[in-house]
């Protein structure tokens, strides 16, 4: 049995003022949702004022990248020790707008996922393939090179702390949602991976989450698929009862 986590991305988007607004309503309503995990990830600048909101509440605070140096000189970084000391229980690594726009390889994001975790921090590792990629029939190729790349040389102990998202980039941010089907043909693909890296008992541990225009109206179909374990959630987490009314779909995951 897996516990859902509902998780809000949200990107380079409020204000410091908005933002604690927003953390407050989502703390305020949190009991709502009694069998969700709930998070925020804030941008970098409001973590801080974001965490003395939601300290001491159910939701946790995510980052939304890291590097994977302890410190020292690289300009514009922000290392994972910095976020731990903001209280940050979770980063999001991989995303695809940092895939595709600024770069960022399988490699480079593998060697965050260990920086992450020899801090204890827990990854969100997103992985997700292109629309080109899809309709030419490379879905379940594309997913299993980003597995391999990211999460090389991880043992089952760390693969056990982190958490996948499967984020098809042609549904993120397009208000094109996969299919409960779609997602859950590539979650459970992601499940097989895990189980023939590491065992069956590893892989019925790792939580998988669905990202991609996950909304309030459209989230029972994708949570109640047997290998989707929540929702990292990009633009419904910018409004508090959207984000709210997501994760009070949520179910424990039984498979
Ligand atoms: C995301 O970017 O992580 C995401 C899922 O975005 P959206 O929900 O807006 O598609």
């Amino acid at each position: 049995m897996r516990r859902q986590l509902i998780a809000g991305n949200w990107k380079m988007n409020l204000n410091r003022a908005s933002a604690v607004a927003l953390a407050l309503q989502i703390v305020e309503k949190a009991d709502g949702c009694p069998r969700a995990d709930l998070a925020v990830c804030p941008p970098a600048v409001y973590l801080e004022a974001v965490g003395k909101v939601v300290a001491g509440s159910r939701v946790g605070l995510g980052a939304q990248n890291m590097f994977y140096q302890l410190s020292g000189a690289f300009t514009g970084e922000i290392s994972g020790e910095m976020l731990r000391d903001l209280g940050c229980q979770y980063v999001i690594l991989g995303h695809s707008e940092r895939r595709n726009i600024l770069g960022e390889s399988s490699e480079f994001v593998n060697r965050k996922v260990h920086a992450a975790l020899n801090l204890g921090l827990t990854p969100m590792v997103c992985v997700g393939e292109l629309l080109a990629e899809r309709e030419a029939g490379d879905t379940a190729q594309v997913i299993r090179r980003q597995f391999d790349g990211t999460f090389s040389g991880l043992n089952a102990e760390e693969m056990l702390r982190v958490i996948i998202a499967y984020e098809p980039v042609w549904a993120i941010g397009t208000g094109k949602v996969a299919t409960p089907e779609q997602a859950q043909e590539v979650h459970l693909q992601l499940r097989q991976l895990i189980a023939e890296r590491y065992q069956e008992s590893v892989a019925q541990q790792v939580k998988i989450l669905y990202g991609g225009s996950v909304t309030a109206e459209n989230a029972g179909g994708l949570l109640s698929q047997p290998d989707i374990d929540g929702a990292l959630v990009g633009g419904a987490s910018l409004k508090a009862e959207q984000f709210l009314g997501i994760a009070a779909q949520a179910r424990d995951t039984q498979n």
